[in-house]
């Protein structure tokens, strides 16, 4: 079953071990007013080491996105600490947390969010020209082949198959060299035996490339290819494993009535 766990050996974290990558102290996001809001995230702290896949999951409503959003620096915590490769979103402007997802953060949503009218290679290039940054050849050769698109580039997304165009969106994500790579149930849209390439996919570039993979997903198989699977529950952090297979991962959902 879980052939993708011996599939790779493990690869030096990205940077030096013990490294982080990502992590938030003790952050509350409350919606609306703070004496009667929704307190999405309840003093929420963790810390993701580079180089390592985590799966976030949880019950509708547990805080999943809100996690996501936080950790990324699309939404601000009402308070806490969210940092990014030890920077402090928190503290940061609109401009300059935009300039930091642009080129330190890489996203990988369920519904793929290609540009229709660019090539496979124009999307793949389009953070570094939002960037301003220089575009590697040599650099973008190597991502488009290991993605396994090399002879794709020049098509339009349309003319690809969901699980090639998910792929595209990995070598997007992958192109800035990020500090981390968030996914938005990212094999949602797929069927199981391409949702099993793109985690494939997802795995290799942590365990080859030495990524940061931060997926939320409700699929328990999906979960399984990550190291640690954290358990959201109305907004707090339920549970934490390691490893586990699907079947713990479902039965863990099920004890927090994600399916009843
Ligand atoms: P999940 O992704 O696990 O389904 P969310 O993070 O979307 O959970 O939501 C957590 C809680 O916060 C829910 O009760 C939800 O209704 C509430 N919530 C999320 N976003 C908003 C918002 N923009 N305004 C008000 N409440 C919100």
């Amino acid at each position: 079953m879980k052939t993708h766990a011996t599939a790779f050996a493990p690869g030096p974290p990205h940077g030096g071990a013990g490294e982080t990558a990502l992590s938030l102290d003790t952050v509350t996001k409350v919606y609306g007013r703070a004496d009667r809001g929704v307190r999405a995230l309840d003093s929420v702290s963790v810390a993701v080491p580079r180089g390592t896949f985590t799966a976030v999951m949880g019950p509708s409503g547990s805080g999943k996105s809100t996690f996501l959003h936080c950790a990324a620096g699309l939404d601000r915590p009402t308070s806490g600490t969210a940092r990014i490769g030890g920077t402090d979103l928190t503290r940061m402007n609109e401009t300059e947390l935009t300039k930091l997802r642009r080129s330190r953060i890489g996203f990988v949503f369920q519904a793929f969010n290609l540009v229709p009218s660019l090539t496979v290679r124009q999307n793949i290039e389009l953070p570094l020209r939002l960037a301003g940054r220089r575009r590697e050849r040599a650099w973008l050769e190597e991502i488009l082949g290991r993605v396994g698109l090399a002879g794709r580039q020049r098509n339009r997304p349309a003319q690809l198959s969901g699980g090639q165009q998910q792929r595209v969106a990995i070598a997007r994500a992958l192109v800035t060299r990020p500090d981390v790579i968030f996914g938005d149930e990212p094999t949602g849209a797929l069927d199981t035996v391409t949702a099993k390439e793109i985690l494939t996919l997802l795995r290799t570039c942590v365990d080859e490339g030495a990524q940061t993979v931060v997926m939320v997903t409700h699929d328990p198989v999906a979960a399984s290819y990550a190291d640690t699977v954290l358990f959201l529950a109305d907004g707090r952090i339920a549970d934490r494993m390691r490893r586990p297979s699907p079947d713990m991962i479902a039965d863990r959902m099920t004890h927090l009535g994600a399916w009843a």
